[in-house]
């Protein structure tokens, strides 16, 4: 800390971010990367590069859901992208850098769920944003009730629009209708939310929600980020699986995880599409995706609208694993979706359980802490796929009770039993 008068200088402003940094490293939440690569053909088996040289390792936290990164249809269609055409887009929506692989994408995209329209943004975290942003601000007098599970990117997006927010408890439909039915009828409102929460692998109530919004004329947006290319008949997601798509009035979706490339967007009426291209500034001001991007994108969400073999092995899977849990007395949160996470409270617990998984079991797992779970519910958080194998699983239960989470009821901590109730 800087004691004397004198002006600041370039090592006062660097001590201050050390301080920072190490406040992160005392409370065991400073976050370290593994440095992987993921050899073609082989997910889930990586290359873990580290100061020691480079091991295998098995990745049990990958969002590539459904292993669609690796997976020849996409490959063969980038490959052919790149030799027919430029890498880059070249430039925004606006100027030069529209390429009829967007536009065919948006029409899929629009197709998959049902929509008239779909935009495309460079990620999902920017259409959440951006889309949020600019309906709270266009709709005028808005109101958007969000719920207190949701995602950063639309935390941001609503605090941008400048709308009045409120914040009902995680899937609690008695709080969210006392909040409508207080709110005036003819004021705009939009309620927002996610389909499949990723921290927990909670699903939210959809159609009671869709039935809240129809009684007191609501808006629906619903983030399926983590649901698209995974549930539905044809991978639109956990709306389309129940059939109430046309009852969302905005499904925002991401290329980047089950899809297996990078990428997001919206699909919707062509007038909220509209809207939000022509004063979304997270839309206008950004180069558009890679052409490249957009003709992977476009392969694998047509294949998953086709094939239903990907999600029946993800289901399957994570079944299994839930099962082995169960039987060897490891705690884990009882979702209903794909994603199974194993509560191991305080941050550095939770760190110290991750790093002996991939030093002495080449179990690769990220430690999940504050701020991306609340304080006392950090966690382990496996997302089995399609290749698991229920051998890889077995090994994996295996070594989670070498390292000491298998225990008796009695002996699980006062934290992670308040924590499995509440997720
Ligand atoms: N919405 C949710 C619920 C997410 O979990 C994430 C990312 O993890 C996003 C949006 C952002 O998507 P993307 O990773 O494509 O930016």
């Amino acid at each position: 800390m800087k004691i004397s008068d004198s002006p600041m200088n370039a090592s006062d402003y660097i001590a201050l971010f050390r301080a920072r940094i190490a406040g992160l490293k005392t409370e065991g939440r400073y976050r370290s990367f593994a440095e992987l690569e993921r050899p073609a053909g082989h997910f889930p088996r990586a290359r873990w590069h580290t100061a020691q040289g480079v091991r295998e390792v098995v990745i049990w936290c990958s969002n590539d859901y459904l292993g669609m990164g690796h997976h020849d249809v996409v490959r063969n269609a980038m490959r052919a992208a790149i030799d027919a055409g430029s890498t880059g887009a070249g430039g925004t929506r606006n100027i030069a850098g529209t390429h009829h692989l967007h536009v065919e994408l948006e029409r899929t995209l629009a197709r998959l769920h049902g929509k008239d329209a779909a935009l495309l943004f460079t990620s999902g975290y920017s259409a959440n944003h951006t889309a949020l942003s600019v309906l709270g601000r266009q709709l005028p007098n808005c109101v958007i009730l969000s719920d207190a599970g949701n995602h950063n990117s639309m935390i941001e997006g609503i605090r941008r629009s400048d709308a009045q927010k409120i914040v009902f408890a995680h899937n609690n439909l008695a709080e969210l209708e006392m909040h409508l039915r207080a709110l005036p009828a003819e004021q705009p409102k939009i309620i927002a939310f996610e389909s499949v929460y990723s921290m927990s692998g909670s699903i939210s109530p959809i159609v009671e929600i869709c039935a809240l919004a129809k009684r007191y004329g609501a808006m629906t947006y619903l983030d399926e980020v983590h649901a698209v290319g995974m549930y539905g008949a044809h991978g639109g997601g956990v709306a389309e699986a129940l059939g109430v798509a046309n009852q969302i009035d905005i499904i925002q979706g991401t290329l980047g995880k089950a899809f297996g490339l990078g990428g997001g967007y919206i699909a919707a009426a062509t007038e909220i599409v509209d809207c939000v291209r022509s004063f979304g500034n997270g839309f206008i001001f950004s180069t558009s995706l890679p052409p490249v991007i957009a003709a992977g994108a476009l392969a694998s969400v047509t294949h998953l609208m086709h094939s239903d073999e990907e999600r029946i092995a993800q289901q399957g899977h994570a079944a299994y694993l839930k099962a082995q849990l169960q039987e060897v007395g490891i705690p884990y949160v009882h979702s209903p979706s794909h994603i199974v996470p194993v509560l191991v409270a305080g941050a550095a617990r939770v760190k110290a359980v991750s790093d002996m998984l991939l030093n002495d079991h080449g179990i690769y797992v990220q430690p999940i802490n504050y701020p991306t779970v609340p304080r006392g519910a950090e966690r382990l958080r496996f997302t089995p796929g399609p290749k698991h194998t229920p051998e890889l699983i077995d090994g994996l239960v295996k070594a989670l009770v070498a390292v000491g989470l298998a225990k008796p009821a009695e002996e699980i901590s006062a934290t992670i039993q308040k924590n499995l109730q509440t997720v």
